[in-house]
């Protein structure tokens, strides 16, 4: 069976991309039933955000040893290190870069 090329309109920004004959058959052997939804660009919009944003890093309750404000960070903390909360954190990173 062959593929023909397509025209699709992108659900996200409207914009119309080409669903190629190559992508179809892509699609195809991958098993895959649905056609792309989204142009190029906002899938890797996408794919970005879900990286950068990890949706489910679990927060961990600390309170800063510089200024014994509470804060949270994404590690377990532990009783021999330091944490630091944001600002603190920021005046540390500072000092050391410098
Ligand atoms: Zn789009
Ligand atoms: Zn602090």
């Amino acid at each position: 069976m062959a593929f023909q090329d397509r025209t699709l309109t992108c659900r996200d920004c409207g914009a119309e991309f080409v669903f190629t004959s190559g992508e179809q058959e892509f699609y195809a052997q991958k098993g895959f039933e649905h056609e792309p939804t989204r142009c190029p660009q906002c899938r890797r919009a996408r794919k970005r955000d879900r990286s950068s944003s990890s949706g489910d890093r679990t927060m961990f309750d600390a309170v800063c040893s510089q200024c014994g404000a509470a804060t949270q960070v994404p590690f377990s903390p532990r009783p021999d290190k330091p944490v630091y909360c944001q600002d603190c954190y920021r005046a540390v990173a500072g000092r050391r870069a410098r």
